[in-house]
């Protein structure tokens, strides 16, 4: 037998995923000023960026990281632990645990890194890790990296997740989205933190889409809802979404950090991030905790958003944060229903297998405190008239 090609492998999968309409494609912006982009000449509305608070092109942002970049130039040129650690990420790192009210806080490169860094570093081989079934695939690789054995419990369901954890002694984490990235919904964070204190298993959330949104301050998911952070002693989250950056960090008492240093494999071995970078997020930080108009703004959008759609009929998916679905059914429906929206001047990307479970395809719409008032009115036109034609077609 010949050995498989595995470059042809891998062209095989992608041309049976063009048949499944379930092809991704690279779309570069040629513009972007505040929530509206230009891609392919076109103007379009954005409604699919995670910048919750519109603090991506924030001028005390651009500032900060001009001014750092003219006093180190760009790249941090070594790992943190080899003289890329400046005080620009030491800043940074402060100001985060005084946000989010830990103790310490450890900068990773993106969320991604931070999650298998994180994960690598407390589980074992045959460890148990039980995660709710729709977490980021970042906290699935992650368990996988460390070897952990993976139990998954259906979405929210934290009766389950504690079933999960009773089943035996091994060691046990238990990781979930502070708020899911897909569907907008919060998880049982309060229901989780007691699973978890019963049966003395560890908490991880993710808090990539809480923080800068939830909770006072934008503290975010936790502070919202008022868990402890004994009962929650490890919190993850990134700069890249209403932070309006990239990275992501760790936060927690001094061990868990101490102890990410020396095995968190993603943060021992990779470069720093520019300390640029780190200078923005910092002002970022203080943008996003002091601002709270921004907060206000979103709310107040979310809500337009859902009683709109009330009055016209359009189902949505179940969410009070900035995250809102509107489930299509199939990958086909979602493409067409997108295609429809872009031409009616709207980017609200069709979101297909494998980020969502299959016949779960959907438009997934973002909303930030750029958007106006208006723009929420007429996305929710717009909406209204791609579905009925849908339904007249079907
Ligand atoms: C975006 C995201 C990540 C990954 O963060 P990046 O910094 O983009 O790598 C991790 N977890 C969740 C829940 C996310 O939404």
């Amino acid at each position: 037998m010949p050995r498989t090609d595995l470059l042809q492998r891998l062209a095989a999968s992608h041309a049976e995923r063009a048949r499944q309409a379930l092809l991704r494609r690279l779309r570069t912006v040629e513009a972007v000023d505040g929530p509206r982009v230009v891609i392919d000449g076109k103007t379009l509305v954005n409604f699919a960026s995670n910048d919750y608070l519109g603090l991506a092109q924030h001028p005390a942002l651009a500032q900060a990281l001009a001014r750092a970049a003219s006093r180190w130039g760009v790249g941090a040129g070594a790992a943190h632990l080899l003289g890329g650690h400046r005080e620009e990420h030491a800043a940074l790192e402060h100001a985060l645990a005084d946000w989010t009210g830990r103790e310490r806080a450890l900068v990773f490169s993106t969320g991604y890194m931070a999650n298998l860094g994180v994960l690598g570093a407390l589980l074992r081989d045959g460890d148990l890790c039980v995660q709710d079934k729709l977490n980021h695939a970042s906290l699935i690789d992650g368990a996988r990296y460390a070897g952990a054995d993976l139990r998954r419990y259906a979405h929210l369901d934290g009766a389950h997740a504690a079933r999960l954890l009773a089943a035996d002694e091994r060691p046990a984490l238990l990781a979930t989205d502070g708020v899911f990235s897909m569907d907008g919904d919060v998880a049982p964070l309060r229901a989780l933190a007691t699973a978890c204190r019963e049966h003395h298993a560890t908490l991880l959330v993710d808090d990539a889409h809480g923080l800068g949104v939830l909770g006072p301050r934008g503290a975010g998911s936790l502070a919202e809802a008022g868990v402890e952070d004994r009962d929650a002693p490890v919190l993850m989250a990134t700069l890249g979404k209403a932070l309006g950056v990239a990275g992501a960090f760790v936060a927690g008492s001094a061990a868990l950090i101490d102890g990410l240093v020396q095995f968190a494999r993603t943060f021992v071995f990779t470069t720093a991030i520019p300390p640029a970078l780190a200078a923005a997020a910092a002002a970022a930080v203080a943008v996003a905790r002091e601002e709270e108009w921004r907060r206000e703004k979103l709310a107040s959008l979310i809500a337009r958003l859902r009683s709109g759609a009330a009055e016209l009929g359009i189902a949505l998916l179940p969410s009070c944060t900035p995250i809102q679905g509107v489930l299509a059914g199939s990958a086909r429906d979602a493409l067409r229903l997108s295609v429809q929206m872009e031409n009616a001047g709207f980017y609200t990307p069709a979101i297909r297998p494998p980020t969502v479970p299959k016949g779960k395809a959907r438009l997934r719409i973002a909303l930030s405190a750029a958007h106006e008032p208006d723009d929420v009115d007429r996305l929710l036109a717009a909406l209204a008239k791609a579905l009925r034609s849908a339904t007249a077609a079907a």
